[in-house]
């Protein structure tokens, strides 16, 4: 571009064509015509024509664009359409007489003029966070975008842009001279020099080609996955195409990202990794990513400044820059070198360990091993919360010590007391440290050769390749005195006689302050900065990293693909207590759904009770032993008068098999009434009765002849709502009753949740149960009350579901929580009832009502006497429900709170008329819940609802917490 710097074309403002003139431009050189839109741009004039004949965009530039450059521009898409695998690109509309590019005129000004097909699908930009999977497919997108431009060249390429990270430097210069804030200057060149510092050495070696250079969700479109994510896969707007470095284009994507992973830096790695799975960096370029990315937050945050100086409304621009400088402070907030660490480990550029092999003992003396202590998840010495104590680890290695001489904790471990529950951020849970617990006196010696300093009383012995911290040493050295290899530094600190502690801690040399413990994010590179303690204190020293990954490979292997697991990347929870469940990495998740934990997880007298019984007898209910008697007695008085005979069996599915089995041998009919989105078991007979296409996509298809399935009576958005909504699901639930009747083949019965759970929590319209039953018995049929969610005691108010509605039913079958999760069902019913079965021959389950299974349900009876547990139900779930009503005023797209005591839903809609299921936004919210520490899935046939239904046990400050990540998350989303 002869004479010009990319910063005499900045100073332009944007083309002054208005949509009048546009689409003037388009009848004359198209033959189009349309409704018209602008779209925001930073330079052009862009506008979005919506035809008969599809969607354009039409896009205006000035005319002191080089022609080559756009000509490039529209090669490359050509090219792009031409190679399998390449990310969608737009099309190029030529005008009527064939020119992909047409100058025109405007009020005396030239502008060049081109035509694009609208690439459809979904704008990521609107998202103020990405989830995870949204994040790594950018990285790919970028990658395949590179890729398949690698052998693309146009002299076009060649151009003078000031996004070009290769001038960032004279371009930042330049831009500076605009912005008048002396000290938002001063930051802006000091940032901008520290990068270029970084970057000048590797500059050399930084491969160059043809780069999109704007990969960001601006310019991205998408589709909604399996799981409701929006998933980029299209690229448009190739106005920054030239050719650069490849490291820059992806620096590009990932500074952009920083704004979009809500400020944590490490958050964007995936999108780094993911490209380099597709097209490897090579290490230097790993190396030179983020002074790249701080580079490109400095221009854009000075080229932004700059633009508003010659251009005060775009708007565009104002748009942007609170985000852009939102970059810049995250970019600038974090040190090159943990950054640097950070990227080489998501390469696998990772740096060979430390050669130690020259190192001599650190404790020359000792006679004792050390015994390492296992304060990970899985650590064998916690129970109950046992290690929220205050200094547990540290009583513990102390404790140890007194029995073995010599205790240590791990390196590299996750550390469950580092895991605090009700945060939103991660914990930093991973040891970059040991704590030891020694005989005092035990002397320390130098492990390498090194000059002594300190920090307050820390030691520090700085070697050539690592420095070694010491915390609890008593020594004579002084000042910065220089020691060689197995040179006695001093002792561990304490009496004679009694045990001392120290802390070691090795990291790069130069790193002042490097904390004790890391999030899971940044573990990696801090095991870079701070390497493992193996290298002092043997290969025992350092935890076993917990694979996650390899794990959930290894299900996929072996345990059957219908049976799925939550979350596209679930967190590897192994170990719960009360409302939270703990992951192998430390992050505690406040457990919102698990409706089977009533007494909450790892209870440990529900433990102790199940072992003792263990230890006594487990047999089967053909033997007689109290405890079947005993239970099936303490169930019967919880049911109904007349409910007074107990089946006991192992899951919901078997119950509800069985209450069907009854019903079929009671009325000698084989008709059974239910409803829409239901779900009842897994069972041949219970899920001949799940209707719910959430669980069984198919299920409307699948049903046997048997089942009549009427609309679930929902008020909120089923046919009928208002007040006179109960009758009007009767009347058509009578209308299918007199088609079964007309058949002449009889009616079993009729099994529906008192309050419907599987739908949403959602609440029976008064009178409904009491109708319905009505006209089932009249025409002979049974009437079950599922209560295997909803039942015992769960909605505060009631024990029983049925209660709400005011009826009793024939047969009630529950499970779950019965057994805090320990495998136990049961049917309640008549004795006539069950006599009927009886005719037809015995029933039998092996380990149903097992000595141990009676042990654990007699035992959850106690503790939720105990502990007042339907009251804490009723009065946590009406606080729950309140607050969710005011998030409701605040938050549009919370269009419903259904549900009552701990079974409540929160349905969310993106009309409040038309109630358009928010499907896509709710997969988001439970996506960004985890990431926040809340455990939440969505039921409904839409997915659209939140299933509320934790443990009965929680507490009132864990309801806040889900309550204020919700409303965060919602912020977030609007
Ligand atoms: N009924 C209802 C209402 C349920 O929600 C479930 C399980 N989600 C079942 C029955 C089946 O119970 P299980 O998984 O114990 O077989």
């Amino acid at each position: 571009m002869a004479g010009e710097t990319p910063v005499d074309r900045m100073e332009l403002p944007r083309p002054d064509v208005t949509a009048d003139e546009a689409a003037h431009i388009l009848a004359e050189h198209y033959h189009l015509s349309g409704t018209l839109s602008e779209l925001g741009s930073q330079q052009d004039r862009n506008y979005q024509l919506t035809s008969d004949s599809g969607r354009y965009v039409l896009k205006i530039c000035h005319a002191a664009y080089e022609t080559q450059e756009l000509e490039a521009q529209i090669a490359a898409l050509a090219h792009l359409r031409a190679i399998d695998g390449a990310p969608r690109v737009p099309s190029v509309v030529p005008t009527a007489d064939g020119q992909e590019i047409v100058d025109v005129l405007v009020r005396d000004q030239t502008y060049k003029v081109r035509l694009l097909g609208y690439l459809e699908g979904e704008s990521l930009k609107d998202a103020q966070r990405l989830p995870q999977a949204a994040i790594s497919a950018l990285g790919a997108l970028c990658a395949r975008l590179a890729l398949a431009l690698s052998d693309f060249n146009h002299p076009g390429l060649d151009r003078n842009l000031q996004w070009d990270l290769r001038r960032a430097g004279p371009v930042a210069v330049q831009l500076l001279s605009a912005i008048t804030d002396g000290a938002a200057r001063d930051r802006i060149a000091k940032a901008m020099v520290a990068a270029v510092r970084r970057i000048q050495p590797l500059a050399p070696h930084l491969r160059v080609q043809a780069v999109h250079h704007d990969v960001t969700a601006d310019n991205v479109v998408g589709k909604v996955n399996e799981a409701g994510l929006l998933i980029p896969d299209g690229v448009i707007d190739f106005g920054d195409i030239i050719s650069g470095w490849r490291a820059g284009d992806l620096a590009v994507t990932c500074a952009a990202l920083l704004h979009q992973t809500g400020g944590n830096p490490f958050d964007m790695l995936p999108a780094i990794a993911a490209y380099h799975a597709i097209y490897p960096l090579e290490e230097v370029e790993a190396k030179a990513l983020w002074p790249l990315i701080v580079a490109r937050a400095v221009i854009l945050v000075a080229s932004s400044e700059q633009q508003l100086a010659v251009d005060p409304q775009n708007d565009y621009v104002l748009g942007n820059l609170a985000a852009e400088r939102q970059i810049f402070d995250v970019a600038t907030g974090m040190s090159f070198d943990l950054m640097e660490a950070a990227i080489l480990q998501a390469t696998g550029f990772a740096p060979a360990a430390p050669d130690t092999s020259s190192w001599s003992a650190i404790f020359p003396n000792l006679q004792n091993e050390i015994a390492f202590l296992d304060l990970s998840i899985d650590g064998p010495h916690f129970v109950d919360g046992n290690w929220r104590e205050p200094d547990f680890d540290w009583r513990l290695l102390a404790r140890t010590a007194s029995e073995t001489g010599a205790a240590a904790t791990r390196y590299g471990e996750y550390r469950l007391s580092r895991a605090a529950p009700l945060s939103a951020g991660e914990p930093a849970s991973f040891a970059l440290h040991s704590d030891l617990c020694l005989p005092a006196r035990t002397s320390i010696a130098a492990p390498f050769a090194g000059r002594i300093s300190w920090n307050n009383q820390h030691l520090i012995l700085n070697g050539d390749m690592l420095s070694l911290h010491l915390d609890g040493i008593e020594t004579d050295l002084e000042g910065e005195a220089v020691v060689e290899a197995g040179q006695l530094l001093g002792a561990v600190s304490g009496e004679e006689g009694a045990l001392g502690g120290l802390r070691l801690q090795l990291c790069q040399p130069d790193l002042a302050d490097p904390p004790l413990f890391a999030t899971s994010r940044e573990a990696g590179a801090w095991t870079i900065l701070c390497p493992s303690m193996k290298h002092l204190l043997g290969a025992s020293a350092e935890a076993q990293q917990p694979d996650d990954a390899q794990s959930l490979a290894l299900r996929q292997a072996h345990f059957a693909a219908p049976q799925k697991h939550y979350y596209a990347t679930p967190p590897q929870i192994e170990r719960g207590w009360r409302e939270y469940l703990f992951d192998v990495k430390g992050r505690a998740y406040l457990d919102m759904v698990n409706n089977v934990t009533i007494l909450g997880h790892g209870h440990p007298y529900i433990a102790e009770v199940a072992a003792a019984q263990w230890q006594k007898l487990n047999t089967n209910s053909r033997f007689h032993y109290g405890l079947v008697a005993e239970f099936s007695a303490r169930l019967a008085s919880l049911a109904p008068e007349g409910l007074d005979t107990v089946f006991l069996v192992n899951s919901g599915s078997e119950a509800n098999d069985l209450a069907l089995r009854l019903a079929w041998a009671h009325t000698g009919a084989r008709n059974m009434l239910c409803l829409l989105e239901a779900y009842h078991g897994w069972s041949v007979a219970s899920d001949a009765i799940s209707t719910s296409i959430a669980d069984n996509p198919r299920a409307l298809e699948t049903r046997p002849a048997w089942v009549h399935a009427i609309a679930c009576p929902n008020t909120y958005r089923g046919e009928f709502r208002g007040e006179n909504a109960a009758e009007a699901y009767l009347q058509a639930a009578r209308s299918k009753l007199d088609l079964i009747e007309l058949s002449g083949a009889g009616l079993a019965g009729f099994i529906c949740e008192a309050v419907y759970g599987s739908a949403g929590g959602l609440r029976l319209p008064a009178g409904y149960l009491a109708g319905i039953y009505q006209e089932v018995r009249a025409r002979g049929g049974l009437c079950i009350a599922d209560e295997v969610q909803v039942g015992y005691g769960r909605l505060g108010d009631h024990f029983w579901g049925f209660e709400e509605q005011g009826v009793r039913p024939d047969i009630i079958t529950l499970a779950k929580c019965m057994g805090n999760g320990h495998p136990l069902g049961a049917v309640i019913t008549t004795k006539e009832i069950a006599a009927s079965l009886e005719r037809e021959g015995y029933f039998f389950s092996s380990s149903g009502g097992s000595p141990v299974s009676c042990a654990v349900g007699m035992a959850v009876l106690d503790v939720m006497q105990a502990d007042n547990l339907q009251e804490n139900a009723r009065q946590i779930g009406a606080h729950l429900r309140s607050r969710l009503e005011a998030l409701a005023e605040k938050h549009p797209l919370l269009g419903a709170v259904h549900g009552m005591g701990l079974y409540l839903g929160a349905e969310f809609v993106r009309d409040a008329e038309t109630l358009e299921p928010a499907t896509h936004e709710t997969a988001l919210i439970c996506e960004r819940l985890l990431e926040l520490g809340v455990i939440m899935q969505p039921t409904g046939d839409h997915l659209n609802i939140l299933k509320i239904k934790p443990p009965l046990c929680i507490s009132r400050d864990s309801a806040d917490f889900f309550i204020d990540m919700l409303d965060m998350t919602l912020l977030e989303l609007a």
